[in-house]
């Protein structure tokens, strides 16, 4: 399924770059939980890296109820980037050196969620998104902890991805020259998961820990 774009979500530069295809806007974000979350706060441009979390036709993000972003966001229009960065294109010209990558951008709206029930299903669902199986091991929240937390939720109904792939694009005269030219793929990488030094002695890392991956 796809959405039309609307006036702001209408790729101009590089149009043939985007795509407005849900699965793909779904599966951007779902491969790469770091977004930032661009608002205004007295009346100046802020741009802040958090973590965001994919239920359905809407993404959230959380922090601490003190958080300045967090308030600035409550019930008035942001956008949220989510970038996986795929590599660099290296052309024959410095003009036409470009990146790969896969891009989301989606407007709106933020929510808080306000319900005590409903905070702590989307806490779960933010840790079970990244870690399957990891909630039911975890020490039951707390109602401070809760509290203290709040939890913004935007539905994607005005987004869009912009994504490219694929080998430089030089000028025609320019693949005659003897300059190398390609892509360095990039990619983050979990490494092996280090143990906390206070660790209970014997315990196994768990699948979740093991088999996790970004982008
Ligand atoms: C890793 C990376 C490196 C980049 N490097 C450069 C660079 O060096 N120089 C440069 O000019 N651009 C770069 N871009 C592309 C950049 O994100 C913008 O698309 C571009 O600058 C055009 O901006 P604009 O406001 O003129 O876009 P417009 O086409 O006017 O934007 C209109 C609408 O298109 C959509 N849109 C635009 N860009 C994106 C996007 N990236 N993802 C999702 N939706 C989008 C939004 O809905 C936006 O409101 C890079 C992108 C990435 C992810």
């Amino acid at each position: 399924m796809s959405k039309s774009p609307t006036e702001r979500t209408r790729v101009k530069r590089m149009h043939e770059n985007a795509k407005y295809d849900t699965a793909l806007i779904h599966a951007i974000l779902d491969a790469q939980p770091m977004c930032t979350v661009g608002y205004s706060f007295k009346g100046l441009p802020y741009v802040t890296p958090t973590l965001q979390w994919r239920e359905g036709n809407h993404i959230y993000w959380h922090g601490s109820a003190a958080s300045r972003m967090l308030e600035a966001c409550e019930e008035t229009q942001v956008c949220v980037n989510v970038t996986i960065f795929d590599g660099m294109v290296m052309a024959r010209s410095a003009f036409e050196h470009s990146c790969n990558y896969r891009s989301v951008m989606a407007f709106g709206t933020a929510h808080k969620v306000i319900h005590r029930d409903d905070k702590e299903a989307r806490l779960k669902s933010m840790v079970e998104t990244l870690f399957p199986g990891r909630w039911d091991m975890l020490r039951p929240m707390k109602e401070k902890e809760l509290k203290a937390t709040t939890i913004l939720g935007l539905e994607l109904n005005e987004v869009s991805a912009k994504v490219r792939s694929g080998p430089p694009i030089d000028d025609t005269d320019d693949y005659a020259l003897p300059i190398w030219a390609g892509v360095i793929p990039l990619q983050t990488v979990a490494l092996q998961a280090v143990d906390d030094p206070r660790l209970i002695a014997g315990l196994v890392v768990p699948d979740h820990v093991a088999k996790f991956k970004i982008g």
